[in-house]
């Protein structure tokens, strides 16, 4: 068997997988579907991007029979562990060739910078092909949240964010998604991180790129994130959020799945008007759109879903689009949304910045008086860039090669 054939539950197959159909008129998602992602090389297949029988039938290859599969997958999942050279469970004579086999190394760390007096790290990963992307660790009192990159880039061409700026160059693999969860579960287990060992409770797709994009892969490591050892690390699907622009195909996929993963949806705007300007898939999928397909999965998965808001002084930050975007959420009932405004992070180049604080309280006490709970989310890592909207895989002092090319998809 090839690798190629084994390589079915990554992005998989000759097209790119975008969860998005042909059609837009300005160019803006061009991006997103162009052929040329597809001529790039796919990453090595690696144990997580196998399906049960894959692994089991690599393992025949080496020659080993099927319960050696379970033990690696209770190495991998219960234990973190990649380095099969170690495994003293396994046969001697074997293990160099299963470490080949199942764990070819996915992301290799660039650099890794800390604020937050050490309980915020955010990592900069070198990818096999040289593509560079970013996770961010957080750590808090009662729970210590990864947020993870679903694809190298993003071509969904948002104005204000940077990852958005790169553009869309490939689709990550479930491997490669998983594989920050596993080392960061890892450091946390190892007390590599401010505050002594602990365990990593929460997962968020707010890293580079839009989950619905990926979807294969996204809910392949969403089903290994959750799942009990020695399926998945057992991190609860109630604690693992997705975010998405507002890809409606994807948002009906993913209530179809029935798991019960938190959704968040970048509205940023309560209008079409405003919104088409702020977040260009707007103009595919509308503000009625998304909030019809985002109450739906309410309905679905009982579980409160969550807006999006970045705070853009003087853009969207005033009185009436607070009201507006009360009257639109309320329109569905009561208490099935949460509203997360989030102070603009600026990034380099953008004509917009972050709200006065009074505009956010005010913003704030709109919903509130609405009977919309609202907190402003916190925004840690600012300093090192690693904040939501930032990432952008600095890498240029180290291969400028394998930076994506900088253009603006939305101009
Ligand atoms: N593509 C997905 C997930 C990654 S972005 C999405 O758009 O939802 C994660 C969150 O960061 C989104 O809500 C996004 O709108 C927000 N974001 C992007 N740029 C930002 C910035 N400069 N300041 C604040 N939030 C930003
Ligand atoms: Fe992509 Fe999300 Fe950034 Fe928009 S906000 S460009 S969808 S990563």
């Amino acid at each position: 068997m090839t690798s190629d054939q084994r390589n079915t539950n990554t992005a998989g197959g000759d097209e790119p997988e975008t969860g998005i159909t042909e059609g837009g008129t300005d160019g803006a998602f061009r991006d997103v579907l162009s052929r040329d992602h597809a001529r790039r090389g796919k990453p090595p297949v690696h144990f997580a991007d196998m399906t049960p029988e894959e692994r089991i039938a690599a393992a025949k290859e080496l020659g080993l029979p099927k319960f050696r599969v379970s033990q690696l997958a209770n190495h991998y999942y219960g234990h973190f562990d990649v380095n099969a050279e170690e495994f003293t469970d396994f046969p001697a004579a074997k293990r160099e060739a299963a470490a080949r086999m199942f764990f070819p190394e996915l992301i290799h760390e660039v650099t890794r910078q800390v604020a937050d007096e050490g309980t915020t790290i955010k990592t900069l990963w070198r990818l096999f092909d040289g593509s560079l992307i970013e996770s961010v660790l957080m750590r808090y009192p009662t729970r210590t949240t990864l947020c993870i990159s679903s694809q190298v880039g993003c071509g969904m061409g948002c104005p204000f964010c940077a990852t958005g700026k790169l553009g869309l160059t490939r689709n990550m693999s479930a491997g490669e998604i998983v594989e920050q969860v596993r080392i960061a579960a890892k450091m946390m287990r190892d007390g590599e991180v401010a505050g002594g060992p602990g365990r990593l409770s929460n997962v968020v797709f707010m890293g580079m790129g839009e989950p619905m994009g990926n979807y294969r892969s996204v809910l392949s490591a969403v089903r290994q994130i959750s799942a009990a050892p020695p399926e998945g690390f057992g991190i609860s699907a109630r604690n693992i959020t997705v975010s998405t622009v507002g890809v409606v195909p994807g948002i009906k996929k993913l209530a179809a799945e029935g798991i019960p993963v938190r959704l968040a949806v970048s509205l940023h705007a309560p209008s079409d008007q405003l919104r088409d300007e702020l977040v260009p898939m707007n103009r595919r999928f509308d503000t009625t759109a998304v909030l019809d397909a985002a109450h739906d999965y309410f309905l679905a998965s009982k579980r409160r879903v969550s807006i999006e808001y970045a705070l853009m002084r003087g853009i969207n930050d005033q009185a009436e689009h607070a009201r507006l975007l009360a009257k639109r959420l309320n329109h569905y009932g009561d208490n099935w949304a949460h509203v997360n405004p989030i102070p603009l992070n600026p990034i380099e180049g953008s004509k917009w910045t972050a709200s006065k604080p009074e505009d956010e309280q005010r913003f704030l006490d709109i919903l509130h008086a609405a009977g919309i709970t609202a907190t402003l989310r916190d925004t840690r890592g600012q300093d090192i860039d690693g904040a939501c909207g930032q990432l952008a895989a600095r890498g240029k002092d180290l291969v400028a090669k394998d930076l994506a090319p900088q253009k603006d998809v939305a101009a």
